[in-house]
């Protein structure tokens, strides 16, 4: 079993607390790893690492800042495989994923290094002719970042990058449920000579520790990938000393598929935006709405696709998804789907929690029918393999109803009319649109979320300017 240490100041270093997280193997039950379970003392120390060292990390050139980013690469890269090994294990993800998920973290360091000489202040007009208006970004300064269980070493890296290639310095609370991989990537950084308190990872409770995090003076600004209750919790935290933050917060997407669509192109799309990792994805397609005229069809192939889904060891080679991440979120699942039942949906596939041959948290891949657009499981996360399948009559109907939610972070169409897709796209009220295709975001994009999804966001040139506060210099010659 592997047991880890924080990484504060530029060393692998003991918590100041006892206490200890035990890491499961969702698939097989086993305990494969420890990680500290810290405390204040851990938080306060790494903060003051952060501090002390952001002054002069930001001194340094972009260019100079972003030569440590192609070397995190380049350091992913030589343990790709490992990694990708532990990050199925650690929680249940197909391996096959793991792996993209390894791959494009590597890709996802070294295209925010090639913002180095890109990014830009601006010139602005005066009132006065002998006058210049400068606007300069600069660097936030400390942030703190409080990732998720679902994908732990891809929204690290989607914090870490930005913020370094900015000159801000960071403090990292991997999920308790997924700090393995988090902890491999602090050795590898160990062995860069990156200047101490830049990076540093500290694992430990959201609520203690993270809370302690948040609330610091000396955080500048606080990102979350994460719960919207966890969100709603650290809006209120951050409001003592006016910290900025940025929160991903979760979704409950809507898929559109009109009687037009290529029906075996948005059956596709919509399994695949289901099932990845056993629906434990924040932009998955949550609930479905079907034009009438081809509803039946619809319905009856993608139950055909949903039946056909194969899950089980997350290391064998045809497996689509394997385990959830602990048995309450199984727990959870089930209790959603009970309740839908209970308030008159039809299950027509799936419906029941179980395991391959004993091992896991499986939830069946399933679709309901009859769901109530008010109810529970078409108004709030799942999180799981579930799909409430509902008709439409007409374009109108269909925008209400996919709009009609609390979240806003992804939605999709299927269509081959391009002005439906040209008005669906002014009337939709989400972060993201896919058309024609799996909900799943490109790093050069801008992944944020309307409504209760979240407040900023990630990826692209606008994530970069998350981490970034503007000074309006007037300048008089
Ligand atoms: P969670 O909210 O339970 O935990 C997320 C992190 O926040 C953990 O590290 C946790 O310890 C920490 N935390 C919780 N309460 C805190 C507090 N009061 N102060 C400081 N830290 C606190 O979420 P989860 O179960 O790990 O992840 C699943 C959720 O994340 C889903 O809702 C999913 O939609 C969302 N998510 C969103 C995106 C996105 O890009 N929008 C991406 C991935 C996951």
């Amino acid at each position: 079993m592997k047991t880890y240490q924080q990484f504060i100041n530029g060393k692998l270093t003991d918590s100041h607390s006892s206490e200890w997280i035990e890491v499961e193997n969702p698939y097989t039950g086993e305990t494969i790893a420890r990680a500290p379970k810290g405390d204040d003392a851990d938080a306060y120390a790494a903060l003051e690492a952060a501090k002390k060292s952001q002054k002069a990390w930001a001194a340094r050139t972009a260019s100079d800042r972003a030569g440590y980013l192609t070397k995190m690469a380049a350091a992913i890269r030589a343990k790709r495989v490992e990694l990708a090994t532990l990050l199925a294990q650690e929680q249940a993800k197909i391996i096959g994923l793991a792996q993209v998920e390894i791959d494009f973290t590597a890709d996802y360091f070294d295209y925010y290094a090639g913002w180095a000489r890109k990014y830009e202040g601006e010139i602005i007009n005066s009132d006065r002719y002998n006058e210049n208006i400068f606007l300069f970004h600069k660097p936030i300064g400390v942030v703190v970042g409080i990732c998720p269980w679902n994908f732990p070493f891809f929204v690290m890296a989607r914090k870490v990058a930005p913020a370094l290639l900015t000159g801000c310095t960071i403090v990292l609370k991997p999920s308790s449920n997924t700090p393995c991989t988090t902890f491999e990537f602090a050795k590898l950084v160990a062995s860069l000579d990156l200047p101490a308190g830049v990076v540093n990872f500290v694992s430990g409770s959201g609520k203690t520790l993270g809370n302690t995090l948040v609330t610091s003076p000396l955080t500048d600004m606080v990102t979350l990938t994460g719960s919207v209750e966890a969100g709603q919790e650290i809006i209120a935290a951050s409001a003592q000393n006016v910290t900025k933050v940025s929160l991903e917060l979760g979704g409950k997407a809507p898929a559109i598929v009109f009687a037009d669509a290529d029906i075996d192109l948005a059956v596709k799309g919509v399994l695949d935006s289901r099932v990845i990792y056993s629906g434990q994805v924040c932009n998955c397609a949550e609930r479905a709405y079907v034009q009438k005229s081809i509803y039946e069809k619809f319905l009856d192939k993608l139950t055909d696709a949903f039946k056909k889904v194969k899950y089980g060891d997350p290391f064998a080679p045809d497996t689509v998804y394997s385990s959830q991440i602990d048995k309450a979120q199984q727990t959870k699942i089930d209790e959603m789907v009970k309740r839908a039942v209970a308030a008159g949906a039809q299950v027509v596939t799936g419906g029941a929690c179980t395991t391959d041959n004993g091992k896991g948290y499986f939830y069946e891949p399933t679709i309901l029918t009859g769901a109530r657009q008010d109810s529970e499981i078409v108004q709030k996360e799942v999180f799981g393999p579930v799909i409430p399948v509902l008709p439409f009559e007409d374009y109108d109907e269909a925008i209400a109803l996919a709009n009609d939610c609390e979240y806003g972070l992804t939605s999709s169409v299927f269509t081959t009319n391009i002005n439906t897709v040209m008005q669906s796209l002014k009337d939709l009220n989400f972060g993201e649109t896919y058309v024609n295709r799996e909900h799943f975001e490109g790093m050069q994009g801008f992944h944020a979320g309307w409504r209760k999804s979240g407040i900023g966001g990630a990826d692209g040139k606008h994530g970069l300017m998350e981490y970034l506060q503007s000074q309006v210099a007037y300048i008089q010659f």
